[in-house]
């Protein structure tokens, strides 16, 4: 079996032994006897899967008994409309604090719902870093704020999360969600899709706070009410049951890596390994300012556009697997998702620095 580096954004690398234990249980879940594909949502075996994989997040977390933790589709975007559906009054306002593309879509389907203020934006500077404390201008009347944790085209990431005072947070932590530990008890809402970090595509994992649910008002459409969810355990309707499947899996195995004080050490090594290597000598250059510098995605250009489509070439004949930037910023783009091994990294940096000898 051979398996390329797999660096992709999302979706992206899953663990070998996830995988391998998917492909075992293909055909008959023990004591089941059909695939995990086959079984009724309504089954002793789902309710199991569901039960254990909701778990398993609350350990791995430290999820507290205040916040209830949903399984939805929809992806990530849908979250975008369903918070101020739930959450903004039509005649409030939220804050936003806008740090790349898909704050700017946050923002898009909040507008259709109600007011909102622009707390800080950093797109003047191309995205490039995270604002300061300083530059938040939050509204004291907003219903919440609402930030991305990791910007997964402009490879940056807020370190800890902004100061808010009482306002209830809402992070979008798709891209970042269990790279490391998070503390749960500062949001009011927590969403991220599957498909970055915590499992395939297909299904998105929300933690909100329990007492938030009294502000949704009446009269929401069925699916879009986070109550539904709360109420029916995430089984109002047919859940994405193979993604929760592989989504529990996942987290069973961050749980033997020893949990995700251990799994964030082992991403700042590869993602502080492969940072030394565009900083040393002067062939690359990454995009980010350093204060602001991603773990999940790393983004870094070469000295001309020529060089960067001949490295992306070379890059491809040698088993690298998705390493062009985002089609809206190019330039080069490495996505270090927990699943993927630190020998990867290892294999980049090698033929980084062997490009940068032939053609710097
Ligand atoms: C990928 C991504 C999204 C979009 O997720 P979908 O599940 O495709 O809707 C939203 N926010 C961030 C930060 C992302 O990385």
């Amino acid at each position: 079996m051979k398996r390329c580096h797999n660096f992709n954004a999302g979706p992206g690398v899953l663990p070998v032994p996830v995988l391998e234990r998917i492909r075992e249980e293909m055909l008959s879940l023990p004591g089941v006897g059909m695939s995990v594909l086959e079984i009724s949502h309504r089954s002793k075996a789902f309710e199991s899967i569901l039960t254990q994989a909701e778990d398993r997040l609350r350990r791995l977390l430290s999820v507290p008994d205040t916040h209830r933790i949903l399984f939805l589709q929809g992806g990530a975007s849908l979250q975008f409309s369903m918070i101020p559906l739930n959450f903004l009054p039509k005649d409030g306002v939220a804050d936003y604090i806008v740090t790349g593309s898909w704050s700017e879509k946050a923002v898009e389907e909040a507008r259709k719902v109600g007011r909102v203020n622009i707390a800080a934006t950093t797109k003047e500077e191309s995205y490039a870093r995270i604002p300061k404390p300083a530059e938040l201008q939050l509204d004291p009347t907003a219903a919440y704020v609402h930030f991305t944790s990791n910007n997964t085209i402009f490879g940056t990431q807020w370190a800890t999360e902004p100061e808010v005072g009482d306002a209830p947070l809402v992070c979008d932590a798709s891209s970042d969600f269990l790279s490391r530990p998070l503390d749960v008890s500062k949001y009011a809402l927590v969403y991220a899709g599957a498909q970055k970090n915590a499992g395939p595509a297909g299904v998105t994992l929300v933690i909100l706070r329990e007492d938030w649910l009294a502000r949704i008002p009446d009269g929401l459409p069925t699916m879009l009410d986070y109550r539904t969810h709360v109420q029916n355990r995430s089984l109002y309707n047919t859940p994405p049951v193979f993604a929760i499947y592989a989504v529990g899996l996942t987290l069973e195995y961050l749980e033997a890596q020893g949990g995700l004080a251990a799994v964030a050490a082992a991403n700042a090594e590869k993602a502080s390994k492969l940072y030394a290597a565009i900083d040393s000598g002067g062939f690359y250059r990454g995009t980010a300012q350093r204060d602001s510098r991603s773990l999940m995605n790393v983004c870094f250009r070469l000295p001309n556009p020529g060089l960067e489509t001949a490295f992306l070439r070379e890059a491809a004949a040698n088993g690298f697997e998705g390493l062009p930037g985002h089609r809206s910023v190019g330039g080069i783009r490495a996505s270090l998702y927990n699943a993927l091994p630190l020998e990867s990294v290892a294999a980049l940096v090698d033929f980084m620095r062997d490009f940068a000898r032939c053609h710097g």
